[in-house]
């Protein structure tokens, strides 16, 4: 029997059924739910909801905050097995992965379970003679947060936890194909003792999003998905008075030097480039090899494809599942096609592979020789397709990443500190590995992009996060000292 999936608002269930959208299990094929999109009705009632919250959950202490957080904690360490299948489910991936995710997205659970030292503000004692000035936060008010299907678990936890952490309120609208999970994750909310309305969910696609946009009553926009949408959010957002960070996509590329341990770099390339069906923001998706050692490289890399195994991501014995859609399936397939039509060598065709009949299974893909100028280089694939770009020198490797227009993460394998450290000044991306394939960094530092993989000047989660999700306000304090003039119209200078 399929379920519904309905939107949340002031911890009711409102179920419109006029529009309800399928949620296809990517593994099969078929659909396994409905969710209901929330009319302009439901979207207006979720954003007074929080609204309503917001004057009551800014008051709340920090002690009962936090408690909150340690609360959910618990309940998603608890329950893992069960949100794990319920993202493998609804997203394909495997249930190692599913459970990974959550890992990373617990990390900033427990790190928002740090607030009273992250809301902590600042205070210089006579600044002037006789005048005290302290820095506070505060938070912004209500906030929405649109979320992509990638990590249905995990880019939720970014941003919402921060958010309610700092005191919003929130409206969270995740991405249509994945939103089990994004329930599942309100009602552990609830169920960690976060009162009615500081947490809604609206379901729904742009229609839902530009109303969040416009309705002046929303403060701030945290977006994270593909570049074109993030920009155009970007822009509108900005337009309607309001805070915005948009993530967007990438185009990952991991230099390999003649030095590097090619053995390890090609375990990386493998785990990096097909891990989650290489629907992943930092996944490898180009292989720069550096001199000599492409052939070498590649045959490596090759080997370990082989060995790979493609298929349900509930079942145990598949190291990869599906790509979400079959429009997915499609786009990335012709993408091979177009790599074959303009001189690239296919090593390992994932058309060709041992693949299940049902579902949206693309095998995992080796293409060599591939050149700056073709489609398949150009595009974000965000898909299972590993790129060999061969250059001669460390030069040619930083000049091809630096005129990339995505600049999320990248990675140098090399034996050599002068290398490394050279490679870490000259970058220009926002995360970088040594060493290190995806470079996602740990929850105490926050994470983004440059350049066209980030719009907003703000990372997410950590640090940065708390400064997006309050304002800060400077207080200046004078008490009355009988002794003193008061009236004086000189700009004050000390
Ligand atoms: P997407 O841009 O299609 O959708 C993201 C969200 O925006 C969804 O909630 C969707 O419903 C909504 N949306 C879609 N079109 C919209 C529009 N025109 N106006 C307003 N809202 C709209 O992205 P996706 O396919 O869900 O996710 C994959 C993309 O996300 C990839 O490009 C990937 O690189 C990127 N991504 C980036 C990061 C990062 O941290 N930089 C992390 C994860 C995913």
């Amino acid at each position: 029997m399929n379920s519904l999936v309905p939107n949340i608002v002031s911890g009711n269930k409102v179920e419109p059924q006029d529009s309800l959208i399928d949620v296809l299990n990517p593994s099969t094929g078929e659909a396994f739910g409905q969710l209901c999109r929330a009319d302009r009705q439901a979207v207006s009632d979720a954003i007074s909801a929080a609204d309503d919250a917001f004057g009551q959950w800014r008051q709340t202490s920090l002690a009962k905050r936090t408690e909150v957080m340690f609360n959910l904690r618990q309940i998603i360490r608890s329950r893992s097995d069960e949100l794990a299948a319920v993202i493998t489910r609804e997203h394909g991936k495997t249930l190692d992965d599913a459970a990974g995710e959550i890992a990373r997205g617990l990390e900033n659970v427990e790190f928002c379970a740090g607030l009273l030292n992250h809301m902590k503000g600042e205070f210089l004692e006579q600044a002037a003679t006789g005048i005290d000035v302290k820095q506070i936060k505060q938070p912004v008010g209500v906030v929405s947060c649109v979320t992509p299907f990638n990590f249905p678990a995990m880019v939720p936890l970014w941003m919402i936890t921060t958010a309610i952490a700092a005191g919003n309120a929130v409206i969270l609208k995740p991405s249509e194909h994945t939103p089990y999970a994004a329930n599942w994750i309100v009602e552990a909310f609830h169920e960690a003792g976060l009162p009615p309305g500081v947490l809604n969910v609206v379901h729904g696609g742009k229609e839902v999003v530009d109303q969040l946009i416009e309705d002046p009553r929303v403060k701030a926009i945290s977006f994270v998905g593909s570049t074109p949408v993030a920009k155009s959010i970007y822009a509108n957002a900005a337009q309607n008075g309001k805070r915005v960070q948009a993530l967007g996509g990438a185009k990952n590329h991991m230099i390999v030097m003649p030095d590097a341990d090619l053995e390890a770099a090609a375990d990386c390339a493998i785990s990096a480039g097909f891990g989650s069906a290489g629907e992943r923001c930092m996944a490898i998706s180009v292989v720069v090899a550096v001199g000599n050692i492409a052939d070498e490289l590649v045959e490596k890399i090759a080997s370990r494809i082989g060995k790979l195994k493609t298929g349900a991501g509930a079942d145990s014995a598949s190291d990869m599942g599906p790509v979400i859609t079959a429009e997915a399936k499609s786009r990335i397939t012709g993408l091979i096609q177009s790599a074959d039509d303009d001189g690239a060598a296919l090593v390992c065709d994932g058309r060709q592979a041992d693949l299940p009949d049902q579902g949206f299974f693309v095998g995992p893909t080796l293409i060599d020789n591939v050149t700056p100028t073709m489609e398949v280089y150009k595009q974000e694939i965000f898909g299972p397709v590993l790129c060999v770009v061969r250059v001669d020198s460390f030069d040619e490797a930083v000049e091809l990443i630096n005129s990339n227009r995505f600049a999320n993460g990248t990675a140098v394998f090399t034996r050599d500190g002068q290398t490394a450290r050279e490679f870490e000044f000259r970058i220009e991306v926002g995360m970088v590995g040594i060493n290190v394939p995806i470079p996602v960094p740990i929850g105490a530092f926050s994470f983004g992009g440059w350049k066209d993989s980030l719009f907003g000047d703000t990372h997410m989660y950590g640090p940065e996060s708390f400064n997006f999700y309050t304002r800060r306000k400077v207080v200046t304090t004078k008490w009355p000292n009988a002794n003193e003039t008061q009236i004086s119209l000189g700009f004050p200078t000390n």
